[in-house]
């Protein structure tokens, strides 16, 4: 059957597009570069978040809420953070019908609004730690978006801490993107690769940045997730202190991290084939779905009703459902799930009910399987948590299938260009290098691995020496 899908090796962009579609998760909005997550979308956000959710509250942290204006003199406090979001803000220059005397911009980040609030707060060293993250909704300008991957407007959460002492503000950074790479790999099945940005790619503001990176089916790098140790600059910024347990007045060390339904598309990218969308199962909405298919001779509503019996004995509420619509072809109904990614389909007919079995298919392998009714629920279970397994494995045989050691430009730029990937190459440092790397080659330095053995080497773009590889590659 037709799936009106793209094949990526066609047209990998058009592949994209066409399993969101097909999955009905998001379409395009009349503001251009803005994004409507469907329900479908919506869903796997919703999950997300409260995997997320739930691991945030483990560590410690609390949820709340500040305002989506920021007076446009708070953006300016901090002169990095300004120049780095300034160019990508939107602003509202009018209200209630007439200008305002002071213009406020829509949050691109909401570190200088809530370090406005941290300076009420906080006085002495028995108000700290604050451990505050946020679920809401950003707007940076784009000029060249993609549903999911890149939009003006997107959803995400923003961890905003406040810290004694520089070394806690450390531990927590750290942690948070421990558990940025627990969601990535435990639940959403993408490999990624815990790294530090480079002074040039790290957030505006930040002293330093961590991230993890993940690599997506055309062999292009997607940054999944970030978490800034931002030092004291916030705090000097807003003039934010405390009195130690000595009575000495300190400035507050800060931390913020982040995630966002750019995810979704890094899920997409990872996972899906040319019939559509794939799903790992941990965050499927619907896990299971059961497609009776009636007999030319036997009554449909008696094997309708069997079907709904065999969805009850799952016990998986409402991860299961039972597609019974009449003048639907089972041929279709097929179709319409393995665009929407549903992991496990189980068809029932009339030799399955005499023989008291079920088949059970595979939406990652397409692998087909007789189970006995009496073991079907548990095989369900198992199925589950191997699809789980096996697209995470797929997908880090892939990475690595496609990661290089390069050591001189001429291979760097031909890996680069075919077949594209990780390259791994000694790096001068500068950041001057780094930027000449990226005209010449579009190639960025996605992070210096955290797990990079020291090694000696010389920067294949400039010759001086080098003391560790860093990852370079194409990026969304
Ligand atoms: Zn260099």
């Amino acid at each position: 059957m037709q799936s009106g899908i793209t094949p990526r090796d066609k047209d990998y962009n058009q592949w994209y597009l066409d399993v969101i579609q097909a999955a009905k998760l998001a379409d395009h909005s009349p503001v251009k570069g803005c994004m409507v997550i469907r329900p479908n979308g919506y869903a796997l956000w919703e999950n997300i978040q409260q995997i997320l959710d739930s691991m945030f509250k483990d560590t410690g942290h609390v949820n709340a809420y500040f305002p989506l204006l920021i007076p446009e003199s708070f953006m300016k406090k901090e002169a990095e953070h300004v120049e780095g979001f300034a160019p990508e803000c939107a602003v509202v220059t009018h209200g209630g019908g007439s200008r305002l005397e002071e213009p406020l911009y829509i949050r691109p980040t909401s570190e200088t609004i809530i370090w406005s609030m941290y300076k009420k707060w906080i006085s002495s060293h028995r108000d700290l730690p604050i451990l505050i993250n946020q679920w809401a909704n950003v707007v940076r300008w784009e000029m060249r978006t993609r549903l999911f991957l890149r939009t003006t407007e997107f959803l995400w959460q923003e961890g905003h801490t406040a810290h004694a002492t520089e070394e806690e503000a450390e531990a927590e950074t750290r942690q948070m993107l421990q558990v940025y790479r627990r969601l990535a790999e435990d639940y959403l099945a993408i490999p990624v690769i815990e790294g530090l940005k480079s002074e040039k790619e790290k957030f505006a503001g930040a002293v330093r940045t961590y991230c993890i990176e993940a690599m997506m089916q055309d062999h292009r790098a997607l940054q999944a997730g970030t978490s800034h140790n931002l030092g004291q600059n916030f705090a000097k910024a807003f003039d934010v202190t405390f009195q130690d347990e000595s009575g000495q007045r300190q400035l507050v060390w800060a931390t913020s991290w982040g995630v966002s339904t750019r995810l979704i598309g890094a899920v997409i990218m990872t996972h899906s084939d040319d019939r559509g969308l794939v799903l790992p199962p941990r965050i499927a909405a619907t896990k299971v779905v059961v497609v009776p298919i009636p007999g030319k001779k036997t009554d449909p509503s008696a094997i309708n009703s069997e079907a709904q019996k065999l969805s009850q004995e799952l016990e998986l509420g409402r991860s299961v459902i039972v597609d019974d619509r009449p003048n639907l072809s089972p041929g279709r109904k097929y179709h319409h799930w393995e665009n929407r990614g549903i992991p496990i389909r189980i068809e029932l007919g009339p030799r399955d009910l005499e023989n008291n079995q079920a088949v059970i298919v595979r939406r990652d392998t397409g692998e087909k399987s007789f189970v006995p009714r009496a073991e079907l629920k548990a095989k369900v279970i198992d199925v589950l948590e191997d699809i789980q397994k096996n697209l995470f494995e797929r997908a880090k045989a892939m990475r690595e299938e496609f990661t290089f050691n390069v050591d001189d430009q001429a291979s760097f730029i031909e890996k680069l260009n075919q077949p594209g990937g990780f390259l791994n190459a000694h790096w001068c440092g500068e950041t001057e290098c780094e930027l000449r790397i990226q005209n010449e080659t579009k190639a960025t330095i996605r992070c210096i691995p955290l797990d990079a053995k020291e090694e000696k080497g010389k920067c294949p773009f400039c010759g001086k020496d080098s003391r560790q590889r860093v990852v370079f590659s194409k990026a969304y």
